[in-house]
């Protein structure tokens, strides 16, 4: 099986299906597993990150933290090259204090596999920090009032890429109410710094929808090539 096809299986898209609407497209990128950039971890970064962790955990600047079991800062790795931003805890998460855990996170961990990036070598956060209650949307003041931490962890992360999972994490990002199948397939900018920011589908909504997945398969790829490119221009830009 080629390395293709497992990824695919992984995502649990068929095979069969995947060949017959690849019949005369391109091959995937190969991956590109280097880790040239820049290293940000030195000791004030990792000074800064331990601060904003303890700001965090004490937070209450809305009323989530009434209701939360814990704050759910973030996961992986502070020299990560692509960050993965979702929306918001949901009652596992909150439960555990790490994002993307469950079925979904199983999900998110075959996609990052799939483009290339193990969730070992990534960073993974949320838009919010605390599980609103019910699972229900975050309201605009909540985004409002923990946006700041996370554009403070982009600041200290810097990374290459941003991959935004699920409409609600990329409408928020984005400041846009535009659907997410229109924002799909391009790069868009992501704060002060502009980042790149890639937008695909939550896992969460991909196993209540496995027809999407090949959809999700595309913005993978994409992701894939669109690193690898930036790879490259950050390391000419360091000779
Ligand atoms: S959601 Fe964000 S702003 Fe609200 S209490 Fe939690 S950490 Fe603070």
């Amino acid at each position: 099986m080629s390395r293709r096809e497992q990824y695919l299986q992984a995502l649990g898209v068929d095979i069969w299906q995947a060949r017959a609407a690849a019949a005369g497209g391109a091959a995937s990128a190969a991956a590109d597993a280097s880790s040239a950039g820049a290293t940000n971890d030195d000791g004030d970064v990792a000074l800064a990150w331990q601060r904003l962790r303890a700001e965090v955990a004490s937070c209450t600047r809305c009323e989530l933290c009434r209701t939360r079991t814990q704050t759910v800062f973030g996961v992986g790795d502070t020299r990560a090259q692509l960050l993965v931003i979702g929306e918001a805890p949901g009652a596992e998460e909150d439960r555990q204090g790490e994002p993307f855990v469950g079925r979904a996170g199983q999900l998110l961990n075959s996609m990052l596999r799939a483009a290339g990036s193990p969730r070992e070598g990534v960073y993974i956060a949320n838009v919010l920090k605390c599980r609103p209650p019910g699972n229900r949307d975050p309201r605009p003041d909540e985004v409002a009032s923990c946006l700041p931490y996370l554009h403070r962890q982009v600041e200290l992360l810097q990374p290459l890429l941003i991959l935004a999972v699920g409409r609600i994490a990329a409408q928020n990002l984005l400041a846009t109410d535009t659907p997410i199948g229109r924002l799909r397939g391009q790069v868009h900018r992501f704060g002060a710094s502009a980042r790149p920011l890639i937008v695909t589908y939550h896992p969460a909504y991909l196993l209540r929808s496995p027809s999407e997945k090949r959809k999700a398969w595309v913005d993978l790829k994409f992701v894939r090539t669109e690193l690898a490119r930036l790879r490259t221009s950050a390391r000419a830009a360091t000779i």
